[in-house]
């Protein structure tokens, strides 16, 4: 099958790039000497739906190849699970984010995502914790955003987990709330923070009742958890409307999307929404 031995061998050598390019990530190479790794941190802004006012920003991973230029992290991430060297990239996501979000004015929020594969191993809640303390920033600051999949496994290991970065201080999000299977079990199960309405949810919204009522509902279950929303993808006036109607002047929605911002290296980031007179 020439196909197959193709498509393998382009595996093989996205995956020798992949640990080249990490051997510049370990801890003092990225946070000291950025210009060696391909690696970049873009953030996209989230905004507070009514007041349209600035709460912080979602870090979001890109690699800067050196043949084949910026790859998005639907092209690299899941390799970089099946390979486990999601653990050193994600280790370097979280210091290079956080020691950026130091620097910004000190009431935004940094959100960063973590695969399934970082719960396994038992070193997660001390990464974190020294992530945080390398940055001096402050852990209420953080928000780890995790997906169902990363549930599955292992249970009462991954609550455990939670609860650790819970007593650390910073916030946990179910991503792409409303994709998986059981996102309801996991409601029921652990107290996240904050639920972030996956973006299919909002792409027909003022268009199709059901979507308006699923996202009510959300909003409804949510405030009776105690639990903050997001909503992800917002690309349009009318979407952004529909949602204004929905939560109808009650409680806080806070939104992400083209809408808004999308997502760009630190420093267009700071010039867009941290320029002096305009922050
Ligand atoms: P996600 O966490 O659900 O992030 C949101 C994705 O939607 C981002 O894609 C973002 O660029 C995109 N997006 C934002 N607003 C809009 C919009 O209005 N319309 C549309 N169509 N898309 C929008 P991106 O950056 O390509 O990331 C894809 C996924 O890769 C992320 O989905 C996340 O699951 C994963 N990922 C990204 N960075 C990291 C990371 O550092 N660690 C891990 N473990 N996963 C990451
Ligand atoms: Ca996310
Ligand atoms: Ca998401
Ligand atoms: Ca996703």
């Amino acid at each position: 099958e020439p196909a197959v031995d193709a498509r393998m061998q382009a595996r093989r050598g996205l995956e020798l790039d992949l640990r080249r390019a990490l051997e510049h990530c370990a801890p003092g190479f990225g946070d000291s000497n950025p210009p060696r790794t391909e690696f970049e941190v873009f953030y996209q802004p989230t905004l507070d739906l009514r007041s349209r006012a600035l709460r912080g920003f979602e870090a979001l991973v890109r690699w800067r190849h050196p043949e084949r230029g910026l790859i998005a992290p639907a092209d690299f991430i899941p390799l970089a699970e099946e390979t486990g060297l999601i653990l050193p990239l994600g280790a370097w996501v979280l210091r290079r984010a956080c020691a950026e979000a130091a620097g910004w004015p000190e009431t935004m929020t940094l959100a960063v995502n973590l695969s399934p594969a970082q719960f396994a191993g038992g070193g997660l809640v001390p990464m974190v914790a020294e992530a945080l303390g390398m940055a001096g920033l402050p852990p209420e600051r953080l928000e780890l955003e995790i997906t169902e999949t990363a549930m599955l496994q292992e249970t009462e290991t991954t609550l455990g987990i939670l609860r650790g970065l819970q007593e650390l201080g910073v916030g946990i999000a179910m991503d792409d709330f409303g994709t998986g299977y059981s996102s309801l079990g996991y409601l029921r199960r652990f107290p996240f923070d904050r639920l972030k309405i996956d973006r299919s949810f909002i792409e027909d919204l003022g268009q199709r009742e059901a979507s308006d009522a699923i996202v009510r509902a959300i909003l409804a279950l949510c405030s009776s958890l105690g639990i903050a929303v997001t909503a992800e993808g917002v690309e349009t006036v009318e979407q952004a409307g529909a949602l204004e109607r929905v939560l109808d002047g009650h409680g806080e929605m806070l939104v992400q999307g083209w809408l808004f911002g999308r997502p760009a290296p630190a420093a267009e980031i700071a010039a867009t929404w941290f320029a002096p007179g305009e922050a």
